[in-house]
């Protein structure tokens, strides 16, 4: 299996790497930076340098659907004949956008402790970000826009924990995003946990420090459905959408 660096260490933008398979899709990476989509939030984007300082360019992340195995897609078929198992290079992220994610989706935990309902559908883009809550009223915009800022200035630190399966079945009330269950299978479990204001599992990538995040504002509040209010959030700096 790939090396995750990203699950450790999320501020990582490059690590040297050595191909270990190709498909038609692209290539998988002994170890990588790159987070694959899921939960949420779209895989990493960025280039593979070769020893010789040419550069392929990996448009996408995913998780292979049956092996779990990350593959670093390509544009085209073509891109693959440089590239063979054994093949060495640096491996790196586009970081301005991965650190937009990652601002966007930690901000996603404030929206979290700001309402205490149940998630039921969520995604992750650069310059917004949005979650459906299993909830029969509307909520306040402007209310969640200074709530959601009051926590993001607190500048509250994030730490994270692992934990076995177990523990998480005797602890159900942890999972709040019931569309993206943790992710099983390995035994053990990352919770991420911004102190006193949401604690999670969670697999994506987060931001160390609240403050990080920046202003953002609630752009929208849309009834989908008799018990479904999406909140679409949006940073205060970028223009309307
Ligand atoms: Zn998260």
């Amino acid at each position: 299996m790939t090396l995750e660096i990203f699950r450790e260490d999320a501020y990582a933008r490059q690590c040297e790497s050595t191909v270990t398979a190709v498909d038609s899709r692209g290539i998988q990476l002994n170890q990588t930076v790159f987070y694959p989509n899921g939960g949420g939030q779209p895989g990493d984007t960025g280039s593979f340098v070769l020893p010789d300082g040419s550069e392929i360019a990996f448009v996408d992340t995913i998780k292979d659907r049956d092996s779990g195995e990350h593959i670093h897609c390509v544009a085209n078929e073509t891109d693959l004949s440089r590239l063979q198992v054994g093949t060495t290079g640096t491996a790196k992220i586009d970081w301005d956008r991965r650190y937009r994610l990652m601002r966007m989706h930690s901000c996603l935990h404030m929206l979290c402790a700001v309402i205490p309902a149940s998630v039921t559908g969520g995604s992750i883009q650069e310059q917004r970000g949005r979650l459906d809550f299993n909830l029969p009223d509307t909520v306040d915009k402007e209310k969640v826009t200074a709530d959601l800022n009051q926590l993001i200035a607190s500048n509250t630190a994030m730490s994270m924990q692992w934990i076995t399966d177990e523990e998480l079945d005797a602890n159900p009330g942890l999972v709040r995003t019931l569309s993206a269950p943790p992710p099983r299978g390995s035994g053990r479990v990352r919770l991420v946990n911004f102190e006193g204001i949401d604690l999670q599992p969670c697999g994506g990538t987060h931001v160390a420090a609240t403050a990080e995040i920046g202003k953002v504002r609630v752009q929208k509040i849309e009834k989908k459905g008799k018990m479904n209010r999406r909140v679409i959030v949006v940073f205060d700096d970028e223009a309307p959408v």
